[in-house]
């Protein structure tokens, strides 16, 4: 049985965000653990936390988090940057207090600076970030993006480059977006496509690191560097991608959440599930 689910809102409380996941049958999900278009939330009520914890348990729904949009770890902003490094240690300490094994986040973008800057400003960051929560487990999964403007991560190569420079390296890993890939420019359609897409993840990054998926169609052409998701099979990937990376040994035990926009009642993450279990 394949780790597949969606991104679950928090409204009313973390612990709400697996009640939603349950009633649709999701074993995975993907959780903000606060407001992700601010810098900073309110902390989480300990019994919250109880509940949540009671829950995950309960159902054995595999919980991953996802940080805030505004954090940019390679911003050469000052303020920017010090907000950013404030949020994302406070996005790893609720994680951890909740058992999260790890958030996926967006490596950042060096704006006017050159690329291979905010390479290194990331790695820095993180190992400062590992330096300052040592002995926590949480992981962070570099998300891999679709390359718009100077956002880092688009290339493989970028990520392998931000991984070697981690101390810590247990605690790294990467979450493989479809969308956004085929946006940077990998064509997952084809078979050969396909294939060349891994053997350059393995030989730029390496697959041990790769910890989670999301699922999107996109809205947009191939190598656009655009990112809008859409309903699985309704979009320029088409079902033959996730038919592929769903039936690929290699990612069996990696938990799949949709990213897909959706009305509060979810029927279209119950449609998106449903298509995903008949590949
Ligand atoms: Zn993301
Ligand atoms: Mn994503
Ligand atoms: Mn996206």
């Amino acid at each position: 049985m394949r780790l597949l689910g969606a991104h679950m809102s928090i409204a009313g409380g973390v612990d709400k965000a697996i009640e939603r996941g349950n009633s649709i049958e999701c074993k995975t999900i993907q959780i903000f653990v606060k407001n992700n278009n601010q810098w900073s939330s309110k902390p989480i009520p300990e019994d919250e936390i109880e509940q949540f914890k009671k829950l995950q348990k309960d159902t054995g729904i595999l919980v991953f988090a996802h940080t805030g949009y505004l954090i940019n770890l390679a911003s050469p902003k000052e303020t920017v940057y010090t907000n950013s490094m404030r949020s994302m240690l406070d996005e790893l300490e609720r994680s951890e207090k909740l058992g999260i094994p790890f958030t996926v986040l967006h490596p950042g973008s060096s704006l006017d600076t050159p690329k291979e800057d905010g390479i290194k400003k990331i790695a820095k960051s993180i190992n400062d970030l590992f330096n300052k929560t040592k002995g926590q487990k949480v992981k962070i999964a570099l998300e891999t993006t679709a390359g718009a403007g100077s956002s880092v991560g688009s290339k493989f190569s970028e990520i392998g480059k931000i991984i070697n420079l981690i101390e810590e390296k247990s605690r790294i890993g990467v979450c493989f977006d479809t969308c956004h890939s085929f946006s940077a420019g990998y064509d997952i359609k084809s078979k050969e496509g396909y294939q060349k897409c891994w053997d350059e993840f393995e030989k730029e990054i390496g697959l041990k690191y790769l910890l989670a998926f999301h699922l999107n169609d996109s809205k947009k052409e191939f190598d656009s560097h655009k990112d809008r998701h859409e309903h699985i099979g309704k979009g320029t990937l088409g079902l033959e991608p996730f038919r592929m990376i769903l039936n690929d040994k290699r990612f069996n035990s990696l938990p799949m959440c949709l990213e897909t926009p959706k009305n509060p009642d979810m029927h279209e993450d119950l449609g998106n599930l449903l298509v995903l279990r008949s590949l």
